[in-house]
């Protein structure tokens, strides 16, 4: 695996499926000009080239299973290795998932020639709300785009054009893993990995910023600015 080189501050963003990891992400992204890289985003774009990849992991995606550990390490690996040489901090949103995916980013990190400073953001939500909130999920079909959106009344996040992208005017579709079957496993598979995720952070010294992330998304920016001392704008 190749060293990362350049990012100095890296936030790991850990919380369930729709708990809004992506918005939160995406809000980061527009205001404060960080990077993002969202390993969900990665496999649909595989899926939607019809990569080997991509034929690889579509039934694992569309039934809410985990991508395997060494594939989503490499894509991750790959990606660093281009934005090395840049400097802003890096959101990775839904990576790492296991423990496994964890050591080996902890052996990426450490071949690093660059010094990094990593951040563990927790996004607690219940179960009710993320049930609710991805029934009204829609997303960018765009490949390149896959901007997230919410349907609610009042959200935020709620296209400027009904069923169509803010950014790229493309059509706006259901995941296929928002499906009550898939979003079951999904979130199953959460808890199943979680814990042992929080726990390695936590037994190496990192402090886990809890964000309570049941309220619209602009608080919950507020929130996340204030703890890392970011003015929020
Ligand atoms: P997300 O967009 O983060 O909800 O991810 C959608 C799907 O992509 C997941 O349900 C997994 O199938 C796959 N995936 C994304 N990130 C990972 C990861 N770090 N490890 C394994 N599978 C992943």
């Amino acid at each position: 695996m190749m060293p990362v080189s350049s990012p100095t501050e890296i936030y790991i963003f850990v919380g369930p499926p729709g708990s809004g990891k992506g918005s939160l992400a995406s809000i980061c992204f527009e205001r404060i000009g960080w990077e993002m890289l969202s390993t969900g985003n990665l496999c649909r774009k595989h899926i939607a080239e019809q990569t080997e990849i991509g034929q690889e992991i579509d039934f694992a995606i569309k039934s809410g299973k985990l991508v395997s550990d060494e594939l989503i390490s490499q894509m991750v690996a790959q990606w660093f290795v281009g934005k090395s040489g840049q400097e802003k901090a890096v959101i990775l949103d839904g990576y790492p998932r296991t423990l496994r995916q964890a050591e080996t980013f902890d052996n990426l990190l450490k071949n690093s020639s660059q010094k990094l400073k990593l951040y563990i953001v927790q996004l607690m939500v219940s179960d009710e709300t993320v049930v609710e909130r991805l029934s009204f999920r829609f997303m960018c079909s765009n490949k390149e785009c896959q901007a997230v959106y919410s349907i609610h009344a009042g959200s935020l996040c709620a296209p400027k054009i009904e069923g169509r992208c803010d950014r790229c005017n493309c059509l706006l579709v259901r995941r296929v893993d928002d499906e009550a079957a898939a979003i079951r496993k999904r979130l199953q598979v959460y808890y199943q990995h979680a814990k042992d995720l929080l726990s390695f952070y936590d037994k190496m010294g990192y402090s886990i910023v809890k964000i309570d992330v049941e309220k619209p998304l602009e608080l919950v920016f507020e929130d996340f600015a204030k703890h890392i001392g970011v003015a929020s704008i």
